[in-house]
């Protein structure tokens, strides 16, 4: 899929139509307001309504997802609904929607009355409720990056672009704007402007390894501070040497550059499958 040599360039950005969706994370307090920089006033989940209209309708912006569209507009029946309503228009990947796509948000059959209160709900109350807002995290307390992005440039892809030879992360494809997490706890070592990673924050981990998040518009850690699995750190963006806005994801056995192992394989030996 990853072109070769090809770098961080997401694979064409014209129809890069993925969205981090979390069908089942009801992202609530993930992602507001994409500009909005840093805290999301968790007084105010939903200030996106703006882009609704009378008539029910929503234009899908960078960033969206089926879920969050759905929380922030209470969509009946929640993101399943949402997609059932606009199926034609989204296609059969649900986790695919594309900024400017519209969208009705008028999910109810006309007549549907509020009633069967008791029973209608299926219990989605075990995995998805008490900690719905906060990212899933595996019992080894590792979470993913950014949410269900897809994957870019490959951890190894060979390429003149990179001085050690090779892509020594994964690039996941998120718009800028995307919340960025700590993939587990740890203590900020690097915040702000780092030559060709442009912003990236770097996380030192309990277990001796760093992470390191690139590209990003901006962070929203300082060095020294502690960190939690899931935790958001920064803004995903396309800062330093990027040819389109993604996630450069690493992971490191030392805090320097040349120090990195599959990142991939890393998580996945924490319980987290990308
Ligand atoms: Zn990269």
């Amino acid at each position: 899929m990853p072109a070769k040599g090809q770098h961080r360039k997401p694979r064409s950005l014209n129809s890069l139509t993925r969205v981090c969706i979390a069908a089942g994370t009801g992202g609530v307090a993930l992602a507001l307001p994409l500009v909005t920089v840093g805290h999301a006033s968790a007084a105010e989940p939903a200030k996106a309504s703006a882009a609704v209209s009378a008539k029910a309708q929503y234009t899908v912006a960078p960033g969206d997802t089926l879920s969050k569209i759905a929380t922030a507009h209470h969509v009946k029946g929640g993101w399943k609904a949402l997609y059932k309503a606009n199926e034609k228009v989204i296609g059969t990947n649900p986790s695919l929607i594309r900024p400017g796509l519209h969208l009705t948000l008028n999910t109810a059959p006309v007549k549907a009355a509020p009633a069967p209160a008791k029973k209608a709900a299926p219990a989605p109350a075990k995995k998805a409720a008490p900690a719905a807002a906060k990212k899933a995290v595996s019992s080894s307390g590792y979470t993913k990056p950014v949410g269900d992005a897809a994957i870019g440039t490959p951890y190894h892809a060979q390429g003149s672009n990179w001085s050690s030879g090779y892509h020594t992360g994964v690039d996941f494809l998120v718009w800028s704007g995307t919340p960025v997490h700590s993939v587990a706890a740890g203590t900020v070592i690097h915040a702000g402007a780092d030559g060709s990673y442009g912003n990236d924050v770097i996380i030192r981990h309990a277990d001796g390894k760093y992470t390191l998040y690139g590209h990003l518009t901006n962070p929203v850690v300082s060095v020294g501070q502690t960190v939690t699995a899931g935790q958001e750190i920064g803004i995903s963006g396309a800062t330093g040497n990027v040819t389109g806005p993604h996630l450069h994801f690493e992971v490191r056995t030392t805090p320097d550059y040349g120090s990195d192992i599959d990142p991939v394989a890393y998580l996945a030996a924490h319980g987290v499958t990308i």
